[in-house]
């Protein structure tokens, strides 16, 4: 989505401290952090919410949790960490392009 600034970090039209990035998905440091380690995980693809993924990225959405484990192991939190995924305007979501905090330390 052209307007999407998530989309805009996925195609580096706008900066943000990547931490880790492939084919598929590209994680980065929130801009406000809420814990000392604070890094959002978006699939390359977009996807307004959680809510609207459907069947055809059932195997994306496998991959991320298991990025999501992997970038939290890569930040010094693989021994605790927290992820939350906010998802729609009632579940705080204030960004519509699907991401993953990851939280700790
Ligand atoms: P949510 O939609 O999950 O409620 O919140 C979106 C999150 O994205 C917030 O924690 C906010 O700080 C972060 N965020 C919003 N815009 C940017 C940006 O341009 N760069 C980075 N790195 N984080 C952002
Ligand atoms: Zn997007």
């Amino acid at each position: 989505m052209s307007d999407c600034i998530f989309c805009k970090i996925a195609k580096g039209q706008i900066p943000a401290d990547k931490v880790y990035e492939d084919d598929h998905c590209v994680a980065f440091k929130d801009i406000h952090p809420k814990a000392p380690v604070h890094v959002l995980l978006i699939p390359k693809k977009h996807i307004d919410s959680l809510a609207h993924a459907g069947a055809e990225d059932r195997v994306l959405l496998g991959y991320l949790n298991l990025k999501l484990a992997e970038i939290a192991k890569g930040q010094g939190i693989g021994d605790g960490f927290k992820i939350q995924v906010h998802t729609g305007a009632k579940g705080g979501q204030e960004v519509f392009h699907l991401h993953y905090h990851i939280l700790g330390g």
